[in-house]
């Protein structure tokens, strides 16, 4: 086969390819240890959680048409039909990141596990097409779909999600997909969303759950934001944030309380 017709036939697999999108676009990372890290989001379509706090609810259903941000941080978006195949995504990320101003790329949701199994396919086109580290964001609940994926990643921010604040109960996943970050040379981080409903034995069981996999995992605290577009929940009083960081510092190394920084920048 000639150069020319592998070049063709890659072409044809790349575009065979394709995934689910939201968006993509550049922007100041908000949350968790990234803070204030300027990434290229690439945002995977679809949620199969309903925590009672989120802001996001247009991700949870694939749209018909994807935003691509033309120039990073510009807000000029292309909409492109959905699924986007993966040439589009390459040529997206590469656009963006000319001048190379970006510390990584996030990959967000939605909960971009559910599709895994194209990930595992698009992740290391993607590596070899970018030199930027890849991060992971997610609800940390489906650890065999990250078994697919996690060699690819450089580092991972996974929800606990507290049953008395997110309505949503997913412990042994939580505990079996940290143990997978664990064991694997990626960076990880717990993120725990806090409103004036914490129960104190869910931070009990959080604090257990981490130490039981290893207690100098980071751990940031994130208030739930009184502002956006989510249904109102009553944010942590400052006594009650002060009382649960103490409460995990008894069994954790690093616990930090973090707000969703974006909001307050108007990000994004
Ligand atoms: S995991 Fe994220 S996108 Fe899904 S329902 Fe919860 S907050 Fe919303």
């Amino acid at each position: 086969m000639s150069v020319k017709e592998q070049q063709t036939q890659d072409q044809v697999s790349l575009d065979q390819r394709a995934l689910p999108l939201v968006e993509i676009f550049s922007a100041i990372q908000g949350e968790g240890a990234n803070v204030g890290c300027r990434q290229i989001f690439i945002r995977l379509a679809g949620c199969d959680l309903r925590c009672t706090y989120c802001d996001s609810a247009h991700t949870w259903f694939v749209p018909s048409h994807a935003l691509i941000e033309e120039r990073a941080g510009d807000r000029h978006f292309q909409t492109v039909p959905n699924p986007v195949t993966t040439s589009q995504v390459l040529h997206a990320v590469a656009q963006l990141n000319r001048p190379p101003i970006h510390d990584s790329i996030s990959l967000t949701g939605g909960e971009p596990l559910l599709h895994a199994t194209t990930l595992a396919q698009f992740l290391p086109l993607l590596k070899a097409h970018s030199s930027l580290p890849l991060y992971l964001e997610t609800g940390g609940h489906h650890p065999e779909a990250l078994e697919l994926v996690l060699s690819y990643l450089d580092s991972v921010g996974m929800d606990i999600k507290l049953p008395s604040v997110s309505g949503e109960c997913h412990w042994s996943a939580h505990e079996a997909f940290l143990r997978l970050c664990d064991r694997a040379p990626v960076e990880v981080f717990c993120k725990v969303i806090l409103s004036q409903a914490t129960d104190p034995a869910d931070l009990d069981r959080l604090s257990t759950l981490v130490a039981g996999v290893n207690p100098h995992i980071p751990v940031f605290l994130q208030p739930v934001t009184p502002i956006g577009t989510g249904r109102y929940t009553p944010p942590p009083t400052p006594a009650q944030v002060l009382a649960w960081q103490a409460q995990l510092k008894a069994r954790l190394s690093t616990v930090r309380v973090v707000p969703q920084t974006h909001k307050f920048l108007g990000q994004r």
